[in-house]
């Protein structure tokens, strides 16, 4: 099961500065729940912490009925789409989603079922053999997007910070990342800081201010 629950999760910086602060929550298996507040009010912070990113000062997550506390990131069923989430400009598309599962010493044939498949899935079958370099930036988008999902993660995260750059990119981004969650029914947690993205998106909202949960709504 891919629900995901927080219990009184806590965040507090070596500075003493509380950025998450008793947050609990629960996320059921399959849906997808955008995270929303204005900016440093701990978004971010709780899902680098569901990621693995960043330690957990107080309270428990759970994945299913798992503990992913003491698991590592790479253990944990998840995959994070963040800015900073870098390609390599001079390897193919192929090489760029194929890298993560050949780390993990997965059979030759289950890797190129796996890389075509989620190609498919993005419609980037004819740029696999090109640089990352030569590509656009939608299809890149497509192949960072790509990489994460070729785990078949049962969690997928996906920071605002993903496609700041443009508007175009990031309404695409949302449209791949709406696909994911119905098509592959992987759960989906997005975090925005753009009122009028979350309320678009028509999806359960979570609100927060200074670390703190203000409301919950869903359309
Ligand atoms: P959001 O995603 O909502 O914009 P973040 O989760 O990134 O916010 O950050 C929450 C708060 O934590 C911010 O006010 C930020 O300045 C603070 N913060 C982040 N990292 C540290 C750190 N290492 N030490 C102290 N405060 C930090």
């Amino acid at each position: 099961m891919a629900s995901v629950t927080l219990e009184h999760l806590t965040k507090t910086y070596p500075n003493g500065f509380v950025s998450v602060d008793d947050v609990s929550l629960s996320i059921e298996d399959g849906e997808f729940v955008v995270f929303h507040g204005p900016s440093g009010c701990g978004k971010s912070t709780i899902l680098r912490m569901i990621g693995g990113l960043e330690d957990i000062t107080s309270g428990r997550i759970y994945l299913g009925r798992d503990l992913l506390n003491d698991i590592l990131p790479r253990d944990r069923h998840l995959a994070m789409a963040f800015q900073n989430y870098t390609l390599y400009k001079h390897f193919n598309v192929y090489d760029n989603i194929a890298l993560g599962l050949r780390l993990r010493n997965l059979p030759r044939t289950v890797i190129d079922s796996r890389v075509k498949e989620a190609a498919k899935f993005f419609g980037i079958t004819d740029v696999l053999d090109q640089k990352i370099r030569l590509l656009s930036a939608s299809d890149r988008q497509r192949v960072a997007l790509a990489r994460a999902v070729v785990f078949r993660p049962k969690v997928l995260l996906v920071d605002e910070d993903f496609a700041r750059q443009d508007p175009e990119l990031r309404v695409e981004m949302l449209g791949d990342i709406l696909e994911i969650n119905e098509e592959l029914g992987i759960t989906v947690l997005y975090v925005t800081n753009k009122q009028e993205e979350a309320v678009g998106l028509k999806k359960k909202t979570v609100f927060m201010k200074d670390g703190k949960i203000t409301d919950i709504r869903s359309s």
